[in-house]
């Protein structure tokens, strides 16, 4: 485990990954890097700005895919001003969206987006809404989603189960597990074993575990089966 002062970065020959926050409730930005490829994972607020400064104006537009873990404004806080940018800037190829079918804030974004701006869009948005958790590749990265358990409050103070995955990102043998927002789960343990690394939220407020996020000592024993781990989503006080 390192120190968890944001940005994170971890890189291997060509594959890196830079998580420029994870704060629950507030934000959650993250870019995979490889040889010919961007992707970035959960745009929270201020995902634009981070990528600005990380990567530049112009090589925003080269971004191919989004990776959506669940729909809590935390983790796509910041996907309506990257899809507006990529249209003032005119991006020209295609982006697609993964995201856990059922997710309905992607959907209503997209939909209001497409009703806005989608007359004469110069790039084409594409929706992968996962349902099997069968692995794919693009950009030459061997992409598997894996479901998660996750929750949240509705108004009666009740819990329901929100569409939530984690994903599995292997390019040249390496392998990188991000579990998105989580309670501990099997399908999480096993993948984050062994992986080169393993990013790993521990969102609890307490000790005692409960269903919607990981305790500290959770996240914590899962990590230590990766090669190396960050702790994210630790709530600030
Ligand atoms: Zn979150
Ligand atoms: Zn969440």
């Amino acid at each position: 485990m390192k120190d968890q002062r944001y940005p994170l970065t971890w890189n291997k020959d060509d594959f890196s990954i830079k998580i420029f926050c994870s704060i629950p409730n507030i934000a959650t930005g993250i870019i995979l890097k490889t040889s010919d490829a961007y992707f970035v994972v959960d745009p929270g607020d201020g995902i634009l700005r981070d990528l600005n400064s990380e990567i530049g104006t112009k090589q925003i537009l080269k971004i191919s895919n989004i990776f959506v873990t669940h729909g809590h404004h935390d983790h796509i806080g910041g996907v309506w001003s990257l899809l507006t940018y990529l249209r003032v800037m005119r991006k020209s190829t295609p982006l697609t969206i993964h995201f856990p079918k059922g997710c309905v804030e992607i959907e209503s974004i997209f939909n209001a987006f497409d009703q806005v701006y989608g007359n004469g869009l110069t790039y084409k948005i594409n929706l992968n809404h996962i349902k099997k958790m069968d692995g794919f590749k693009t950009n030459n990265v061997t992409v598997e989603p894996f479901s998660v358990i996750h929750k949240e409050f509705l108004n009666d103070g009740s819990k329901r189960q929100v569409p939530a995955l984690g994903y599995k990102f292997i390019y040249q043998n390496k392998s990188i597990c991000y579990g998105g927002d989580t309670a501990y789960c099997d399908e999480l343990v096993i993948q984050a074993k062994d992986s080169d690394l393993a990013i790993i939220e521990a969102g609890h407020e307490d000790e005692e575990p409960d269903d919607m996020h990981m305790t500290l000592a959770e996240a914590k024993s899962i990590g230590k089966s990766a090669k190396e781990y960050f702790l994210v989503h630790v709530p600030e006080k």
